[in-house]
């Protein structure tokens, strides 16, 4: 994306290394000199000072040193070298299970032998297995720092490691490159003093600090880190910023015309991120907003309300939903809006029929649609917009970000070069500590308020051994007028054994409860088939829904006020809690029921107790986060966000925020400064970049 940065001049790669080396090194991360350097231990080893045997308790892993008494090869219980070393009257065994006739060796009876490794007590008496150690000729002094135990792949042995990253920190330049009054007021000490403690640890440093990386030189490593991180994610912000944007200005006919025709007030967080948006819109620079709100917090009105600010301009707007259920209900929800406005909305999915599809391919093209609503069949290359001006996303994190980029691209083609403007939506929650580091690209607004007159969902959890009470309690709501859905188990080895799951489950309720109609609804039916259930179920015509997870997202039946979760257990917490978020929609009280199996493993009865006590999202999320850790919280490996490699948002949020605030005052008064430190943590690598 961007061409070879100076950097790779003042970093050079690792020549001089043979391929089989560098080859290794690369499993490693390692691709430049300096990657060396930012090589960091994950422990040490305490070989600075001599523990006389007698002393040797079994335990931490000590430094020893004795004469080699007698040594062979023993076969009992199997073949093994057993040798013994004495100091004075003290023996210590050390035994070795795989050796080398090299080794015996050097375990030659009267060698002195230094021996590194933990004592345990095995039926020969105190015991090394498999120490490292070293034949003692002369005077030899015991090591003058900790010794670093680095990370490594098969094949790189940690003397090798330890070799090269020696050279590194000897040849290439450490010096200081941020400013030191940021530093010295976040306490933390000069890059060169942090690297060199880290990778040699003088024998007085606390090795707990070490070990917990909270010590200063950690902290220090930790902040570069996320400074980079963040002048990455800005700088590509400001990147995309500098694109033109077709100026959507804030006219009002439209937006005023559904706002009174809507059969309810905006909360006051929808108006607040939605004057945000409108003046977004209203830039000659591209738009690049997470608008991030709860399930139910009424993002959609938001989005129909922006479209229309698009509209209004002469531009057309497209809509994408991750799933055909969902994008169906937009276009109805979008269509019941407009078009008694007299805008149009155009539908495409991928089980359209051909001509259908042709009539919108046709319309939009012609800019007759001012509105597409769709699926990932809005990506496609033969789907051309007159002119896009902006494209709304829902549930952003679903999509990757290629495709994302293709819908970006086909507003540059419509509008000479320009982009439309970006609104993406999520409703998952995540914490503040997460959004700020992974989002630091782009504008978030929040809608932090529910809307008014919901009743909160009261959550039980019932053993699988009490089915029989559910299937009451499911009985009396629908027969009292209510509705029900009936979410079945997930089963992640098998989408057939998933599907078939489903469609026993909703036999099995049909035979259960003759009296009432039960639909059916799963992932693998066509698209058509989903709609007329779905439709059939808000229509209620269908009492009890049994859904596998497809539900999970954004579906609106405001009647359904029960929930059965079976085998909830399996499931993750995001996936429950918007599941949950299925009911509690009107006015009546709601319940979900999350049916388990026992026994229960420590993670699920965790999961289970944080969705019984919390409803509100992001507290869930923030559970979630201590609960799994960042990584999987946000699937980043999938997104493409990179993996921290030493900071920890759970725990190094002052960090964070520090390296927040200092990306954008270096960018802003010290741009020379902000290049050198991406150069050093990234090189040419763009490894932060998101579109
Ligand atoms: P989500 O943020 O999960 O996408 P929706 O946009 O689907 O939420 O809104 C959930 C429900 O709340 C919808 O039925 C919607 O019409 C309704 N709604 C949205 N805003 C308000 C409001 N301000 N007052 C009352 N109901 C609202
Ligand atoms: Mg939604």
């Amino acid at each position: 994306m961007t061409g070879p940065s100076p950097a790779t001049a003042v970093h050079p790669s690792l020549s001089g290394l043979s391929k089989a080396v560098t080859d290794k090194l690369a499993k490693l991360g390692i691709v430049r000199k300096f990657d060396l350097v930012l090589h960091l231990p994950l422990r040490y080893d305490d070989e600075t000072r001599l523990t006389p045997i007698a002393d040797a308790l079994p335990g931490a892993e000590l430094l020893v040193q004795g004469t080699v008494t007698d040594c062979g090869i023993q076969y009992r219980p199997k073949r093994q070298l057993v040798c013994r070393i004495a100091e004075g009257n003290a023996v210590l065994v050390l035994r070795f299970l795989n050796f080398y006739g090299s080794q015996v060796k050097l375990l030659a009876e009267g060698n002195t032998i230094r021996a590194f490794g933990a004592v345990r007590i095995g039926h020969l008496g105190a015991e090394m297995v498999h120490p490292r150690f070293r034949v003692v000729a002369g005077e030899m002094p015991v090591a003058q720092s900790l010794t670093p135990v680095y990370p490594t792949t098969a094949g790189m042995g940690q003397d090798t490691l330890r070799r090269l990253i020696a050279r590194a920190l000897a040849g290439e330049p450490l010096g200081e490159q941020l400013p030191s009054a940021l530093t010295e007021s976040l306490g933390l000490p000069p890059f060169a003093d942090a690297v060199r403690l880290l990778h040699n640890p003088p024998p007085d440093v606390s090795q707990l600090l070490l070990q917990e990386r909270t010590h200063p030189a950690w902290r220090r490593m930790k902040f570069d880190e996320l400074l980079a991180q963040q002048l990455s994610m800005r700088v590509h912000y400001q990147r995309r910023r500098a694109a033109g944007a077709p100026v959507l200005r804030v006219k009002g006919q439209l937006v005023k015309a559904l706002l009174k025709v809507l059969p309810f007030q905006l909360t006051a967080a929808q108006n607040r991120v939605l004057a945000q948006v409108r003046d977004d819109l209203g830039q000659s620079h591209p738009m690049q907003r997470l608008l991030q709100g709860d399930v139910g917090s009424g993002k959609t009105v938001v989005a129909a309300l922006a479209a229309l600010q698009c509209v209004e301009n002469g531009h057309q707007a497209a809509v994408m939903a991750p799933t055909e259920i969902l994008a169906e209900q937009h276009y109805r929800k979008f269509s019941e809006w407009l078009e008694p406005l007299g805008v149009k909305v155009a539908w495409l999915s991928g089980s359209l029929k051909k001509t259908d599809k042709k009539q919108w391919l046709a319309e939009i093209a012609a800019g007759e649609a001012a509105i597409a609503v769709g699926t990932h069949a809005l990506f496609e290359d033969e789907v051309v917009f007159k002119k896009l001006g902006l494209a709304i996303i829902d549930e952003q994190h679903r999509f990757g970000v290629h495709q994302r980029l293709a819908l970006r691209m086909k507003g540059s083609t419509s509008n000479k070069g320009a982009q439309p403007h970006q609104l993406m939506m999520s409703a998952t929650p995540i914490p503040r500590t997460l959004a700020m580091s992974y989002y630091a690209d782009l504008d978030v607004s929040v809608i932090d308020e529910l809307p008014p007159g919901r009743t909160p969902v009261v959550t039980k959890l019932v053993s699988e051994e009490r089915r029989d009470e559910v299937i009451q309690r499911v009985r009396d709501a629908c027969i009292a007028g209510r509705q029900a859905y009936w979410v079945c188990p997930l089963i992640e080895e098998s989408e057939k054994l998933q599907l078939q799951t489903a469609l026993d489950t909703h036999a099995l309720l049909q035979e259960t409860f003759p009296e009432l109609r039960v639909g059916l609804v799963h992932g693998r039916m066509k698209g058509a088939e989903k709609q007329a259930v779905m439709a059939a179920f808000k229509a209620g015509e269908l009492q009890l829904l049994v859904a596998t997870t497809v539900i999970e997202i954004g579906v609106d039946v405001p009647n359904a006020s029960l929930m059965v979760i079976e085998h909830a257990e399996r499931m993750g917490l995001s996936q429950l809690h918007q599941l949950r978020g299925r009911v509690g929609r009107g006015a009546t009280e709601s319940v979900c029921v999350l049916l388990y199996q026992t026994p229960l493993s420590p993670m699920a009865k965790e999961r289970l107790k944080v969705i019984y006590e919390h409803t509100d999202g992001f507290e869930i999320a923030r559970q979630d986060l201590n609960l799994r850790g960042p990584g999987e919280l946000l699937g980043a490996r999938q997104s493409g966000v990179p993996m921290l490699r030493f900071a920890d948002l759970a725990r190094d949020l002052d960090l964070l925020d520090a390296a927040r605030d200092a990306a954008e005052q270096l960018l802003r008064e010290q741009p020379e400064a902000a290049k050198a430190h991406l150069a050093r943590w990234l090189g040419g690598r763009n490894e932060y970049l998101k579109v």
